[in-house]
């Protein structure tokens, strides 16, 4: 059903992204999936056409859309079958650049996030430790202040696009005056001294997705890469992961959707006792639950851009949808590898990569537990 906040716009735009996934995108995905990583001109494509960037102004090459462009290119994306591709081009776009835009300086907006949005630099966003996940109060890499320069020290774990990226923003521990930590953003370019790649992380699923575990040592940033005020680090980078957590619960509903049209086309192909399994109630019914997850998380999300692209910030909304929607994509992907029976068992079937992808969903960007805190904390428990 289309949705009544759509534009012709909106429209025209789902489709070419369509087209390019479709064209540019679905053919690779075995092969990228094999190699552990998609190539670099997806992101110089993708700045190419526009779909980087999507909310900034064009004066730093961006496009000016609203909000609900990104939600449909979550949604579209999805069908590419690599959520490790999105993850990768969702860190660079729409987490670790947005703080370069709100707080950096004129002359950091040129350098970092003009070539971010062409496609030509690639971002990440390390905010993870190996002992502070959930707990992001507990980040033990530090920065010290000399003249021009921080020195960080410190590793971070579990970081997307890690092993590539041309620049990581970067949470560390800073004192202020009173002897109060307090956590500033830095940005870290490729081959600065002192900061390596220790290792690339093997993962279950969105295998294409690189995942790095990263290393400071003495490692020299100048003040120049400060991004915002000293101390207020997670303030600058809380205020966009809302935002984020809505395109992700797009991205969930986009996945699911696929899962559904796998089974369904499977499930009337596939002959068993002389006839489609589709024919059989079990499946029929299974398909009909399916649909209608799908739908109502649809309808969830849409609402949720809806009051966000206005202006409000539904916070208990937010939580609610992005752990909702990331466990009913897992849901409908078990369902549909189901349908496949053995089939759906083997990498020759694209449905397994959605079944092993999609559990992560409710792991990254706040866990689901870390979700139902929020809520809890809205609903004033
Ligand atoms: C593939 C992948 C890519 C990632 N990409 C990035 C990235 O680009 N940048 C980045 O900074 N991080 C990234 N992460 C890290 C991700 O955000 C963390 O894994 C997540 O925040 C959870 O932290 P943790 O893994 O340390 O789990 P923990 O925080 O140790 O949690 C373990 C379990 O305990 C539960 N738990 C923790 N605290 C509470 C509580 N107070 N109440 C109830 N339950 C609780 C959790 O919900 C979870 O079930 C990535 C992770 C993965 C796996």
């Amino acid at each position: 059903m289309k949705h009544p906040m759509f534009t012709v716009d909106h429209d025209l735009f789902r489709e070419t992204v369509r087209k390019f996934v479709e064209k540019e995108l679905v053919p690779h995905a075995e092969e990228w999936e094999e190699k552990e990583e998609f190539p670099t001109w997806v992101f110089r494509r993708m700045g190419e056409l526009g779909f980087l960037g999507l909310q900034y102004p064009e004066e730093y090459g961006g496009q000016n859309c609203d909000f609900l462009f990104s939600i449909i290119l979550a949604e579209e994306l999805a069908r590419c079958g690599m959520a490790g591709l999105q993850m990768g081009i969702g860190v660079h776009n729409g987490m670790a650049t947005p703080p370069i835009y709100r707080f950096g300086t004129e002359e950091q907006k040129r350098r970092f996030l003009v070539p971010a949005n062409r496609g030509e630099k690639i971002a990440a966003l390390a905010i993870t430790e190996p002992n502070a996940g959930s707990d992001v109060a507990s980040i033990q890499t530090r920065a010290r202040r000399e003249k021009d320069l921080w020195i960080l020290n410190g590793s971070k774990t579990f970081i997307t696009n890690g092993c590539r990226a041309d620049f990581v923003l970067t949470v560390a521990r800073t004192e202020t005056d009173g002897g109060k930590p307090s956590f500033t953003l830095f940005v870290v370019e490729k081959g600065t001294p002192g900061f390596s790649v220790a290792r690339k992380l093997k993962k279950v699923g969105m295998c294409c997705s690189d995942t790095a575990e990263l290393l400071y040592e003495d490692c020299q940033v100048p003040d120049a890469n400060r991004i915002g005020e000293v101390g207020k680090g997670f303030h600058h980078i809380m205020w966009e992961l809302q935002g984020e957590r809505i395109v992700a619960a797009a991205f969930s509903v986009g996945r699911a959707q696929v899962c559904f049209d796998l089974a369904y086309k499977y499930a009337t192909e596939r002959i068993q006792f002389g006839r489609p399994i589709a024919s059989f109630q079990v499946t029929r019914h299974r398909l009909a639950e399916m649909a209608a997850d799908i739908e109502a998380m649809r309808q969830f999300t849409y609402n949720v851009a809806w009051q966000f692209q206005q202006g409000e910030y539904p916070v208990k909304e937010i939580s609610m949808v992005k752990f909702l929607s990331a466990q009913m994509a897992f849901r409908v992907a078990d369902q549909a590898l189901q349908i496949h029976g053995g089939y759906g068992y083997m990498m020759e079937y694209p449905i397994q990569r959605y079944w092993r992808d999609g559990k992560l969903f409710t792991v990254t960007e706040g866990t689901s537990e870390i979700q139902h805190l929020v809520i809890a904390n809205e609903l004033g428990l």
